[in-house]
């Protein structure tokens, strides 16, 4: 028998439960070997303990060290601080990974297959800034500022690298803008290079400045393999790069840190869809893989991804976001079947 490994698991809120439900049937289906411990955040968290991220959520997540987490609706008011953000910071989860590659046949691009790596806990997340007095205005100027030390990049750039030989990719882009910003970006750009060196020959190096990277991936996204950048250009690439293959209702996003890793769909919780029952779970699903590959099941990941291309390009299937007309249920369980 297997060995079972436990993991956290959050349903989130919306149109969450019903995705999950989806997603655990085919994990089911493929004899995943995860042991669920089921925990709540976002408004059932605050619901079932007056806190979008309860301590005992946060106790799971700490005691397994593994997390598939449906979207989560963020309270409005109250004072409560963002819940992604909080658990990135409470577990270090330095690396957020999005991989983005074309499921649906027919849109711009048809063979997109690229990961965005993106620095998660530095840069200018780091959200220092503060209103300086300009003429008669005592706020008439923002200042901001942010950082990234040489340890963080070169622990997020050997990630990437990691990334490439575990997964077979050729190529890592760091993405930058040095050129402008000499040190803040720069540093992302010095460090990169060092570990770029170490990898020579096994996986090719590149290097872009961010807004030519933007151009290129919307003319040409075909010639990127792995991305490298830090935290806000890494934010903005990422979406830009799920935009190209059908939007973020097909985009999964990993959090990975030295002791834990969350996995999700990028998208929210669509209040405007939940209780439908047409909820598109393939961004949680295809997180799902992830997380496979991530503890080691590679086989079972691979299995997953090739039944979510057989039901979207050879049956056809499509959820109404993507066009079609088959709802979570009927998709579910010929993803069941294919797996
Ligand atoms: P959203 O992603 O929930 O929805 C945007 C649009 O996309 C909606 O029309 C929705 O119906 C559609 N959509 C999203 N996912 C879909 C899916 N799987 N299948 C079919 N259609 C889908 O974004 P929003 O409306 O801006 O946010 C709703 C709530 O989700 C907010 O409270 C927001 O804070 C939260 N949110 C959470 C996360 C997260 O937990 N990771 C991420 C983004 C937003």
């Amino acid at each position: 028998m297997t060995d079972r490994i436990p993991a956290t698991l959050i349903e989130g809120d919306g149109i969450g439960p019903e995705i999950m439900q989806a997603t655990l049937a085919v994990l089911d289906a493929l004899d995943a070997p995860f042991t669920w411990d089921r925990q709540a955040a976002g408004m059932a968290g605050v619901d079932a303990a007056g806190d979008p991220l309860p301590g005992a959520t946060i106790d799971s997540i700490a005691h397994t060290g593994l997390a598939l987490k449906g979207p989560l609706t963020t309270p409005v008011g109250g004072g409560f601080k963002s819940i992604n953000v909080t658990l990135r910071q409470r577990f270090g989860l330095y690396a957020n990974l999005r991989p983005t590659r074309t499921v649906v046949p027919g849109g711009r691009f048809d063979n997109v297959d690229l990961v965005v790596v993106r620095e998660n806990i530095e840069g200018l997340y780091a959200a220092m800034e503060h209103y300086l007095p300009c003429g008669d205005d005592p706020r008439g100027l923002a200042y901001g500022a942010g950082f990234n030390s040489r340890a963080e990049c070169r622990r997020i750039v050997r990630f990437a690298f990691e990334h490439a030989v575990a997964n077979g990719r050729k190529k890592v882009t760091l993405v930058h803008k040095a050129n402008i910003l000499k040190i803040l970006s720069g540093i992302f750009l010095e460090e990169g290079r060092k570990v770029a060196a170490e990898y020579e020959g096994r996986v090719a190096v590149d290097e872009r400045i961010v807004d030519a990277c933007a151009m290129q991936l919307v003319i040409a996204p075909q010639s990127y393999d792995v991305i490298v950048t830090t935290n806000l250009f890494g934010d903005i690439l990422s979406d830009l790069a799920a935009g190209l293959v059908g939007g973020l209702g097909m985009a999964p996003g990993a959090n990975i840190g030295e002791k834990a890793a969350i996995f999700e769909a990028v998208h929210g919780s669509a209040p405007d869809i939940a209780g439908q029952g047409i909820a598109n779970p393939l961004a949680l699903l295809m997180a799902a893989s992830l997380m496979l590959a991530h503890v080691g099941r590679q086989d079972l990941a691979t299995r997953l991804d090739s039944g979510i291309d057989k039901v979207i390009r050879k049956d056809g299937l499509r959820t109404r976001d993507l066009g079609g007309q088959v709802n979570t249920h009927e998709l579910t369980a010929a993803l069941v079947q294919a797996v």
